[in-house]
């Protein structure tokens, strides 16, 4: 704590020094968040922070909980932030250097990253994968199973046999070109509006994404107003488990109903069971006489039928 408070003072320096040495603003100053996974520290720092008038805010450094597959918490460190700055800010995550939370952390609206894990996990002969990591020697096949320039090059034998520093350098290409690919994955994926999907596809491979995906999911409520709404994007959601129904455009949906719906004054609400009604439910033959009914017997403006649907958000939404 006394380091948060050294760091407040630090800050609050910096910014009225930044106004005399950079008085055009011409360069962006980070505020940095601090308590790591003691999550009532860092949300003291990031209130705290937040209430500076910083251009980036930076998430300290998640580096040892990645280097133990640790993502719930990381997950936890992030919402923990997110939900306490000030949401139209720039966020950057120091040390997230892998493709299994890069995509959690993008639809938590972490903005930018850096990491070395790429060098760090070359030097030691782990190799990164897009939904694992695995060991040089533990790779039972010729090649990696990968396209990029290094492993269309070398086989698993020839990289084993080339000196340390050599394998190294040739490791981290092949680290760097599969994070990359993960980027333009997950900027392919947002521009698709199937973020979420991707993060239940990397969930269903791994425990640890698993339980950062559930992690996700409780804090999910409190991170609604600061992470991006894809709503618009999404033009059909794909639904494989009641767990599935747990994702922002949903929990969205429901709050909006709830927040703006009123029923017509002096108007009765009938709500009909919609699983076994034709789409579109104007051409349905049940509910065609309905209207009909209502019509002729001039009810029609006193009454507002509802149809539920829970099986609404397996088709293709307009
Ligand atoms: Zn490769």
């Amino acid at each position: 704590m006394l380091e948060v408070e050294e760091t407040l003072r630090r800050a609050r320096a910096a910014l009225v020094k930044a106004k005399v040495w950079d008085p055009e603003h011409r360069m962006l100053i980070v505020g940095p968040v601090q308590g790591g996974d003691k999550l009532d520290i860092l949300g003291y720092s990031a209130t705290k922070m937040g209430e500076l008038n910083f251009d980036i805010y930076a998430i300290g450094s998640p580096t040892t909980l990645l280097e133990e597959y640790d993502f719930s918490t990381i997950v936890r460190m992030i919402a923990t932030v997110k939900a306490r700055l000030p949401p139209g800010k720039p966020v950057h995550l120091f040390g997230a250097g892998h493709p299994l939370i890069l995509p959690f952390a993008v639809a938590m609206g972490v903005d930018f990253f850096d990491s070395a894990s790429y060098v760090l996990y070359a030097r030691d002969d782990r190799i990164i994968l897009r939904d694992r990591t695995v060991r040089l020697n533990e790779i039972k096949v010729d090649r990696i199973p990968c396209n990029c320039p290094v492993c269309r090059k070398y086989s698993v034998k020839e990289l084993m046999s080339t000196n340390k520093a050599e394998r190294e350098r040739l490791l981290a290409i092949h680290n760097l070109y599969v994070l990359w690919e993960e980027i333009q994955e997950i900027k392919a994926r947002i521009k698709e509006g199937t973020l979420w999907e991707y993060l239940e596809e990397k969930a269903g491979g791994d425990a640890r994404v698993k339980s950062a995906l559930l992690a996700l999911r409780k804090g999910l409520r409190a991170l609604l107003k600061v992470i991006p709404d894809e709503s618009g994007r999404v033009r059909a959601l794909h639904i494989t488990s009641l767990e599935s129904l747990h994702r922002p455009e949903i929990i969205r949906h429901v709050e909006r109903l709830l927040n703006n719906y009123e029923p017509p004054q002096g108007c009765i609400v009938v709500v009909l069971p919609g699983e076994l009604l034709d789409r579109p439910y104007i051409r349905d033959p049940l509910i065609y006489w309905l209207i009909d009914q209502l019509i002729s017997n001039d009810l029609l403006s006193k009454v507002h039928i509802i149809i539920n649907n829970p099986s609404w958000v397996q088709y293709r939404m307009r």
